[in-house]
């Protein structure tokens, strides 16, 4: 079986790259360099500078001893909750920034949800010097207003998107429509393993430095570069791609990819795109996503912002097809009863998103030889409100 992406653009039957003819341009421009661009010697050279000295790779590789006594299997944290930025988004970011340099790009458009990308994005620019576009729902601006704050002090300009449910899906069609409108000049930084070819490989590739050191700190650590388990959460998917990349082609390491089951997967208010997802085309590529019998996306909900997200990337719905990840999804009830869980057990607090890998560890099956890596995506300082809220609620007696 192979897990890489075709010619075409395809992972096994999905991926590809569904977009109106006005966007050829500039995508097909994306594809025919991208390889040749980020493979470059004097490429990589500023990439691994950058990545060292301003993400602060290699992240740690940290063996949680109280939480592995508690699961009885050997637990290891990949920690991205230390990338600068709070999370593994900036991998991505600080790789395509590069790349619209040497393509000579001056602008930069991003979509944004809950506004972690949309920070990661705004960081890099200031970085890089270019200008910076964020389109986000104009719901979301009012429920993420500290991000919202934070992507204007980084010098970007946040344009709250008023169609549709002014959400993310809403704010993806006003950066498309605005990439149409800006082929010369602009590069669009996608967030996720998610959109049309090469997006999805392109983001996995930058994002796959997670699992080449990961494999290089277990050597170091166990005397062998492979662990029993990969655990990590997927949104759109790029985290657990890039924990899972060095990994793809070594049946022995058990992949699991957990998602976001909201309230519950029947409850109607849930992300469990591999569980309630079906194939259509969302983002500009063919994968599993949830929809309506007539092809309206149905909302995702999640309690975490970075997984509410109605689809999975075409290479986690291929992973789903072939067995090759087991999937898993977790209650919101549940991911938080982790975030207390980490917070005491190991003094970390970590994102609602990657409290949902935690969780995860309750439903395997774990050996007491059993080698797992975490990836624990983010910090959760970005959640804390969203945290006391939920503690508070629950302290309350029944009813009131
Ligand atoms: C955005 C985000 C995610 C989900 O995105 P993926 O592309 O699935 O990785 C997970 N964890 C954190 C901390 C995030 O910010």
């Amino acid at each position: 079986m192979k897990y890489s992406v075709d010619e075409r653009g395809y992972y096994g039957n999905y991926g590809g790259a569904y977009i109106p003819e006005m966007l050829y341009p500039n995508v097909e421009e994306l594809r025919q360099k991208y390889l040749e661009i980020i493979y470059e010697p004097s490429f990589q050279e500023e990439l691994q500078s950058l990545l060292r000295d301003y993400v602060g790779r290699p992240t740690p590789l940290y063996y949680a001893q109280r939480l592995s006594e508690k699961y009885n299997a050997k637990i290891y944290l990949k920690r991205e909750d230390l990338a600068h930025t709070g999370a593994h988004k900036i991998n991505n970011t600080v790789g395509q920034i590069l790349l619209a340099k040497r393509l000579g790009k001056t602008r930069i458009i991003a979509e944004t949800g809950a506004g972690q990308h949309g920070v990661a994005t705004a960081t890099v620019c200031a970085l890089a010097g270019l200008e910076c576009v964020v389109y986000m729902g104009k719901i979301d601006t009012e429920r993420q207003k500290p991000n919202v704050a934070r992507m204007q002090l980084l010098g970007a300009t946040v344009v709250p998107v008023t169609s549709g449910s002014q959400t993310l899906k809403d704010a993806t069609n006003e950066a498309i429509r605005d990439w149409i409108s800006n082929p010369e000049d602009t590069h669009y930084i996608i967030g996720s393993v998610v959109g049309p070819h090469p997006y999805p490989d392109m983001v996995a590739r930058f994002q796959a430095v997670i699992s080449e050191e990961i494999k290089q700190q277990l050597q170091e650590k166990e005397g062998r570069s492979n662990p029993d388990y990969v655990v990590a959460c997927v949104g759109g998917g790029s985290n657990a791609a890039g924990a899972f990349y060095h990994y793809l082609n070594e049946p022995e390491v058990k992949l699991v990819a957990v998602e976001a089951a909201g309230h519950g997967v029947d409850t109607g208010f849930s992300a469990a795109t591999s569980v309630l997802g079906t194939l259509g085309v969302i983002h500009g590529s063919k994968t599993l996503l949830m929809q309506t019998e007539d092809g309206q996306i149905v909302e995702p909900h999640s309690i975490s912002a970075g997984l509410d997200y109605p689809g999975i990337g075409p290479l986690h719905a291929h992973l789903w097809e072939t067995g090759r990840a087991k999937f898993y999804s977790i209650t919101d009830d549940e991911s938080m009863q982790s975030v207390v869980l980490l917070s005491r057990l190991e003094g970390i607090i970590p994102a609602i998103e990657s409290a949902h890998a935690l969780s995860a560890l309750n439903k395997m099956e774990l050996k007491p030889t059993d080698v797992v890596v975490l990836n624990l995506s983010g910090r959760g300082d970005k959640d804390l409100a969203t945290i006391i809220n939920y503690l508070e609620d629950i302290e309350k007696p029944h009813g009131e």
